[in-house]
């Protein structure tokens, strides 16, 4: 895959190997094939050739942590804020200090062009099924407490909680959105995608019965994929964020939308 344009967002990645092992990760499946390696300078040529009336929104990324080398990431940020776009990125690590104090900056910039640099922090469990984000991938715990950073720093942050797995208790969403409620402009669910030979089931321990076929409509990947959509979840945790008053999605381009509607009419 190249630089995938999908419904107004322009999907990115570094395409290194990702250097977490998240148990229900895809990645880990013979069916992916992880993207060519390449520099921040290369992807922001790249993306400059777009035609940039596609695309609002630049997203890092779906198939690795952004963030594996701090000061790549960064540097491609500030690249990719000069297309005056929307730019949206997922992590699972703490960022440093000094990394945090750039994104800020950055973020302040983009604000005066009527944009945002929007992150999004992803837990997929607490206690009950902690093996699934093994360290070096930060605790629960501090990665609830840079999602409070990254709020008092001005960022809205979308809560991802995702995929839905069924290895996960429905109580522990409600407990950590307990966690954040005060902090997050959105939570985000998924669905979660699983290989038909069986590897991912085999690192979940889990077998999924209740699965459709589909395929990945965010890459350019035409293997056949597993998907365990997570009504239940889905249900629950909507109808616990309906309670809290925060606005709960499955897919992040009506999250980023939702956001940055809010963002625009503040503004107004
Ligand atoms: S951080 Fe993302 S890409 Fe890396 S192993 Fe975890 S889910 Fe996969």
């Amino acid at each position: 895959m190249d630089y995938k344009i999908v419904g107004k967002r322009v999907i990115v990645s570094f395409g290194q190997k990702c250097c977490f092992d998240c148990k229900y990760c895809y990645t880990f499946s013979k069916n992916f094939d992880n993207f060519t390696k390449r520099s921040a300078k290369e992807i922001f040529k790249a993306l400059q050739k777009l035609d940039c009336k596609k695309f609002d929104t630049i997203y890092l990324s779906c198939d690795m942590e952004p963030f594996v080398n701090e000061k790549e990431a960064v540097k491609l940020i500030m690249l990719l804020s000069g297309l005056g776009k929307n730019i949206h990125f997922t992590t699972k690590k703490v960022l440093s200090k000094s990394t945090l104090n750039s994104l800020v900056k950055i973020n302040n910039a983009l604000q005066k062009k009527g944009c945002l640099l929007i992150p999004a922090v992803t837990i997929a469990a607490m206690k009950s099924a902690s093996f699934l984000e093994p360290a070096p991938i930060p605790s629960v715990e501090d990665r609830i407490n840079f999602i409070k950073t990254l709020s008092k720093c001005g960022f809205k942050v979308i809560f991802a909680m995702r995929p839905f797995l069924p290895v996960v208790g429905l109580e522990e969403y409600k407990g950590l959105i307990d966690l954040v409620k005060n902090d997050v402009a959105c939570v985000l669910g998924g669905i979660f995608y699983f290989d038909s030979e069986g590897v991912i089931e085999g690192r979940i321990g889990c077998k999924i019965n209740l699965c459709e076929e589909s395929l990945m409509d965010f890459v350019d990947n035409y293997s056949k994929w597993y998907v365990y959509s997570g009504e239940k979840e889905r249900e629950f945790v909507n109808a616990y964020c309906a309670k809290n008053n925060i606005k709960f999605f499955m897919r992040s381009k009506p999250a980023i939308n939702y956001i940055c509607g809010q963002f625009n009419s503040a503004d107004e």
